[in-house]
């Protein structure tokens, strides 16, 4: 089932606004059973507006607007909706009645200009708003319908998870869709997609590929009429697709790189310490986000300069011969860190999070060590690096990874 999305608002041509709302529509989209064909950015103009929603409502059984729900005259959706209809705007009087208890509870006046937020058109009923004053729309016209959301996010997404999407499954409630996510590490996007070959291209169940910060993600996505039907179908695919790429797989669905560590650590009876230098205890808040991360994880030392390194016993001499940002000096952190904070596991993380380069090094190189009771290690990474958070988030992603294949490994 095919869908569109028509986000409206000037502010989103601008740049002033980013698109949130089209993103957190189109991540739910496949798991209602619909394909999401195009997003379109229209400015308040009535003219471009009433154009690709014509368009949209002609060739999807659904389309999403999300803004322009306002009382104001560049809010203009409804409209929109009613010109592409062909049908007159009228004040509902029981709308009217709900807008003005809204704002007698809240001890004003009802301006005269938001009587618009109690219109419908023949075709459309309100779909309640419990975050603000601007229903939505349920419009459907040739079997064809558009939704009309607000343009707050919260308001939406209150909105989509109470009162849209169970209106959508009650309609097509004949199609269950599942989904799995197989989250892989250590290759390329053109390498994944060649080693899955023989899953892609199938309708269904459909795999895609996607590359994220930790990793290409594989996503499976299976419809059948009922659960056990479209889980038959996921089934032996994912299956596969674990057997294809093997000890590469490292998660699957929501599972992140910290809570799949933890989870090994528990199983194993393992306790962690860490030493940081260029993520500046950006890994030590990743681990601590896992409840229950106190049972494996002792703390870490953010080592920011040399002088705390050397004083938390990484050899100076180390530091002088490789510099701080070396294989050596990560393998030192990760050993002083398991030493000094009596773990069986330690991670030390030394690089150059830019944009300066440091020690003749390139800012993006990024030394990840690893040490437990047999030995210490280190291994080599370079990230892009033209954002620094962006660099301290991928060490912290790849140690948590690093650590994750040593334990499953171990
Ligand atoms: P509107 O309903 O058009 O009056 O929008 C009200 C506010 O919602 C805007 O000022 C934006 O801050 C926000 N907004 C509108 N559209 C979007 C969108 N597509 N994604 C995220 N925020 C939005
Ligand atoms: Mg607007």
């Amino acid at each position: 089932m095919y869908a569109e999305i028509v986000a409206s608002g000037t502010e989103l041509l601008m740049g002033e606004t980013q698109d949130t709302n089209s993103s957190y529509l189109g991540a739910r989209l496949p798991a209602l059973g619909m394909e999401l064909r195009q997003i379109t950015l229209v400015g308040d103009d009535m003219e471009r507006y009433v154009e690709v929603l014509e368009r949209s409502w002609r060739r999807n059984p659904f389309t999403f607007t999300t803004g322009g729900l306002g009382p104001t005259v560049d809010d203009m959706t409804r409209e929109a909706i009613a010109r592409v209809f062909g049908e007159e705007p009228y004040v509902d009087a029981e709308q009217r009645q709900v807008l003005m208890n809204l704002f007698k509870s809240r001890g004003q006046e009802m301006p005269q200009r938001n009587i618009k937020q109690a219109w419908l058109v023949p075709s459309a009923r309100a779909i309640p708003n419990k975050m603000g004053t601007a229903p939505g729309w349920w419009a459907e016209k040739e079997g064809h319908v558009v939704i009309a959301m607000p343009g707050p996010p919260r308001e939406l997404y209150e909105m989509w998870e109470h009162q849209v999407v169970p209106q959508i499954k009650a309609r097509v409630k004949e199609s269950v869709v599942l989904t799995r996510t197989i989250k892989t590490i250590g290759l390329g996007e053109a390498l994944v997609d060649e080693m899955a070959t023989e899953v892609l291209g199938i309708e269904n169940p459909y795999v895609g590929t996607y590359a994220k910060p930790d990793g290409i993600y594989l996503r499976i996505i299976a419809r059948g009429k009922s659960e056990a039907e479209a889980a038959a179908l996921l089934r032996p695919v994912e299956e596969k697709l674990v057997r294809i790429f093997g000890k590469n797989v490292w998660g699957t669905d929501d599972e992140a790189p910290e809570e799949s560590v933890g989870t090994l650590l528990r199983q194993r009876g393992l306790t962690l310490a860490t030493m940081e230098s260029c993520t500046g205890g950006m890994l030590a808040n990743y681990i601590t986000n896992v409840a229950g991360s106190s049972g494996y994880y002792k703390g870490g030392i953010i080592s920011y300069t040399n002088e705390l390194k050397i004083a938390s016993g990484v050899p100076s001499d180390l530091i002088e011969t490789h510099g701080a940002v070396s294989e050596q000096v990560a393998a030192a952190m990760a050993q002083a860190a398991r030493v000094r904070l009596k773990a069986d596991v330690g991670i030390g993380v030394t690089g150059v999070a830019g944009p300066e380069a440091l020690e003749g090094k390139p800012p993006g190189t990024v030394y990840i060590g690893l040490a437990d009771a047999k030995e210490a290690k280190a291994t080599y990474y370079r990230f892009p690096a033209n954002d620094r958070t962006l660099v301290k988030r991928r060490a912290v992603t790849s140690a948590l990874l690093a650590l994750r294949a040593h334990l499953a490994g171990a």
